[in-house]
């Protein structure tokens, strides 16, 4: 009785000991029908006191129950109130109507029998209602069968005899049959919660069952008995009714069942609900043999009906099922996309169907910028939710008969039926701005921008594998140039030979002294006297004319010569800055420098001896760093950081606001000076949010002790408002152009003073390599994305919050 764990001591073992002397009881009346508990003539005894006593300590042991513990307690009371009236009938019949000989029928004794009948009922429901929850449905429909089977089973064997012995009034037929009808649907109510519980109903339902169905035994024998004219009191038979109601009285202070979910087991999905239909379907078929009463039949007919409608729901699941399978293996879970498999199977489909009735295909691969960088700051949670939320927004603006998915990661794929260049730049600019409304993800809000590489079919590749590889490279190329959008050209391709060509040519600029250093001088604005001069590597190729660092960058990267650009324009700058201390310049020399420099192991002593070499004060050198390598390498990036500190050389933090770092690796890294990245300083007139972010980033820098550079000044205007706003030091084409060495010299010599310069006619464009429209347009005017602020930094949404 673990129930009883609950309760006092002493009423704990008080109910233990009632358990106890019932189950004495019990054995007492059924060893005293077989003659081993004393003599017939304490019949009376056994088969009278015993009996009521028995049957008053279960209804007492479950009122007891109901009263002492909260949980269920309607359902127990009831069932209290059930036995009670049974044991009631019982009573009434032994004093008012055993020895009279004319007994009425029905009388005042089966209203108190049939009492449990209604009471049972509410508390199998209540019961059933508590412990079972959350069901399938078709579980509810196999209960329902093999209730409604055992049910037409149990009225074929007792009624056929029990109507065949009834006469009499329709008082007395109903209430002969009421006894068989209602034990039958007890146990029908049962065998249902067994059903739909798996057929693992917790001990509460088991004893339940037992008790209902001893008491339906007894009933049965009763029955049949009289109706054959051989019943009589003290035999075994005596113990059955009390037996039940002991155990429904166990039952009350059983552990109730935990409430679960129940899925239907393979046992009940499809052995139980198959046999009890064949024994509906065999009751049925014997019908038309045998004779089998109108009850009997109904319900068998009930259970096959039942069975058929559970075999439409099974068909139906199945159904759903297997098409849930087919969409999953085609579906990026994340995104609700497709996923690689379904684009590739399309991608082949495409290219088959071109190939069979010609026409043309484009293929658009969408990469998200700075995406590792929020995911390593934001979290991946955060970049999951980006992703999630990007699936619609993209297909939010394609047209039908567009396929898009997820290739993986930030990476998506898209193929328009339309093979036009001009509809597949439509789509890539309608993708660009659906991304551009920003993103919620939690705390932040961020827009985002995304490269979008296009290849056509067949223009570009004839096969699909080809296609999606030069999509790709096409897509670099739109980072590189911070485009949105970027054809495939053979000359942007690394592995072409165009760009094979090229690489061996920066090598061999390299050696033979093909790139040289350019300087450009920042301006202190309280005194518009020069602060620092940056220097920019510049190529100057043979054919092409001078090319800018920003346009071969990425081919250095991509070349593996990082290391020796690095070290070449260290040793030509400070050689330079020597030769401007050695004519009173003392000024400082900002270096950019690569995260693939940084990270080299011997940078820092490399670093030390060219300062040695050149007898440089390292106070007097800035290393420019930009933002994501803080990010994006962590640990190892700050030990470098923190060498080049003790060094004793600056650290700048460039084209800050561009990526996602938190604004406390600010306090974190030792470093000096910010620069605010150009494309803010490009939209600071327009753009009223950046402009109140550039006067928050003003007044950040000077509390937490940074000098802070406004990059890309173009405009007298701009020059104007970043004075009003107390920017310190500016840098730009306005104040200043990048110079060669000797251009610097004179410039020095004629006093250093800045002027606004006018655009020079800048190199002829190197194919595959220069910004789209490489023309004397200024720089942010050709770079749309960033002057939009399309890479959306997060610094810029969590200021402007
Ligand atoms: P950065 O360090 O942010 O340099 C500023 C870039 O903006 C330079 O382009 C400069 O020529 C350009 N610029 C300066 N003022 C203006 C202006 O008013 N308007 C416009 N539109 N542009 C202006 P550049 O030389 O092409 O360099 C691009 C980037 O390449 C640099 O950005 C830097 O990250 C990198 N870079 C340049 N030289 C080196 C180098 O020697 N080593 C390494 N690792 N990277 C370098
Ligand atoms: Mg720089
Ligand atoms: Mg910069």
């Amino acid at each position: 009785m673990p129930l009883t764990t609950g309760l006092r001591p002493g009423a704990a073992l008080a109910v233990r000991c009632a358990g106890v002397l019932l189950i004495v009881a019990v054995l007492a009346i059924a060893l005293h029908g077989v003659g081993l508990a004393g003599p017939a003539s304490l019949d009376s005894l056994f088969s009278g006191w015993l009996y009521y006593a028995a049957e008053v300590g279960a209804a007492t042991l479950v009122l007891t129950r109901a009263l002492a513990v909260p949980r269920e307690r309607l359902a127990w009371l009831l069932l209290a109130v059930g036995i009670a009236g049974f044991t009631a009938g019982d009573i009434y019949h032994a004093v008012a109507l055993e020895h009279t000989t004319h007994s009425p029928f029905p009388s005042p004794s089966d209203a108190g029998y049939l009492l449990l009948y209604p009471c049972a009922f509410g508390m199998l429901m209540r019961l059933a209602g508590s412990h079972v929850r959350h069901l399938h449905k078709s579980i509810w429909l196999d209960g329902a069968i093999c209730g409604l089977a055992i049910a037409a089973l149990g009225s074929a064997l007792v009624l056929e005899p029990v109507i065949h012995s009834t006469h009499g009034s329709f008082a007395a037929v109903a209430t002969n049959l009421a006894y068989p009808l209602g034990d039958v649907a007890l146990i029908m109510l049962v065998i249902c919660v067994f059903a739909v519980t798996g057929w693992r109903p917790g001990g509460t339902w088991v004893l339940i069952a037992a008790g209902f169905s001893l008491m339906a035994v007894a009933d049965s024998v009763y029955m049949f008995r009289i109706a054959e004219g051989t019943w009589q009191t003290g035999t075994t038979l005596d113990a059955l009714w009390p037996a039940g109601l002991t155990m429904l009285g166990f039952a009350a202070w059983a552990e109730p069942r935990e409430e679960t979910e129940v899925l239907p087991s393979r046992l009940s999905m499809l052995l139980l609900p198959g046999l009890f239909s064949a024994l509906a379907l065999f009751l049925l078929i014997r019908a038309d043999f045998v004779h089998l009463p109108l009850i009997p039949e109904l319900l068998a007919a009930g259970a096959l009906l039942i069975a058929r409608w559970r075999f439409v729901i099974t068909f139906t699941d199945m159904l759903a099922l297997s098409e849930h399978r087919e969409q999953q293996a085609s579906t990026d879970e994340l995104t609700g996309l497709h996923n690689r498999r379904q684009f590739y199977a399309q991608l082949g489909a495409s290219v088959e169907g071109c190939e069979a009735r010609g026409g043309s295909f484009a293929l658009l691969m969408i990469d998200l910028d700075h995406f590792k960088e929020l995911n390593d700051t934001l979290g991946h949670y955060a970049g999951d939710l980006l992703l999630r939320q990007i699936g619609p927004r993209m297909q939010g603006v394609l047209r039908e008969g567009a396929t898009i998915a997820r290739l993986g990661g930030d990476e998506f794929g898209l193929i328009l039926r339309d093979g036009e260049a001009a509809t597949a730049v439509a789509v890539a600019e309608r993708i660009h701005q659906a991304l551009l409304s920003p993103f919620s993800l939690k705390e932040v809000t961020v827009a985002v921008h995304a490269s979008i590489g296009i290849a056509l079919f067949p223009r570009d590749a004839e096969d699909g594998d080809v296609l999606l590889q030069r999509a790709d490279v096409a897509m670099y190329k739109a980072k590189e140039n911070r485009s949105r959008y970027a054809f495939y050209e053979a000359g942007s391709d690394p592995n072409s030979r165009e760009r094979l060509g090229l690489a061996a040519e920066l090598k061999d600029a390299l050696a033979h002294g093909g790139l040289v250093v350019h300087y450009q001088p920042q301006m202190r604005l309280d005194r518009d006297s020069v602060s620092a001069i940056e220097a920019l590597v510049r190529w100057q190729h043979p054919q092409r004319g001078l090319i800018e660092a920003e346009d071969f960058m990425t081919l250095v990267e991509h070349t593996g010569v990082m290391r020796e650009l690095t070290t070449l324009v260290l040793e030509q700058a400070l050689g330079q800055q020597r030769s401007w201390r050695a004519r009173g310049h003392d000024l400082t020399l900002a270096v950019n420098i690569s995260a693939q420099s940084l990270l080299e192991d011997t940078f820092v002593d490399d670093l030390k001896s060219q300062l040695a070499r050149a007898q440089t004060p390292p106070r007097r050198l800035r290393l420019e760093i930009t933002e994501s390598i803080l990010i994006s390498e962590g640990e190892r990036v700050r030990t470098v950081i923190e060498a080049l500190a003790e060094l004793g050389v600056e650290l700048s933090l460039d084209d800050f606001g561009t990526g996602y770092s938190p604004l406390t690796y600010l306090t974190e890294m030792p470093v000096s000076e910010l620069k605010i990245d150009g494309s803010f300083t490009a939209a600071m007139m327009h753009d009223r949010p950046t402009s109140i972010i550039i006067a928050g980033t003003v007044s950040l820098a000077k509390q937490l002790g940074l000098a802070l550079v406004a990059e890309g000044v173009e405009t007298p205007e701009q020059l104007t408002r970043l004075r009003e706003i107390g920017c310190p030091f500016a840098q730009g084409y306005l104040l200043c152009r990048p110079m060669s060495a000797q251009q610097l010299d004179r410039w020095l010599a004629a006093g250093a003073t800045f002027e606004v310069q006018h655009q020079e006619t800048p190199a002829e464009p190197l194919p595959g390599l220069t910004r789209a429209q490489q023309a004397s347009a200024p720089l942010f005017a050709r770079m749309p994305a960033r002057a939009t602020f399309a890479p959306a930094p997060a610094l810029l949404h969590r200021l402007a919050r």
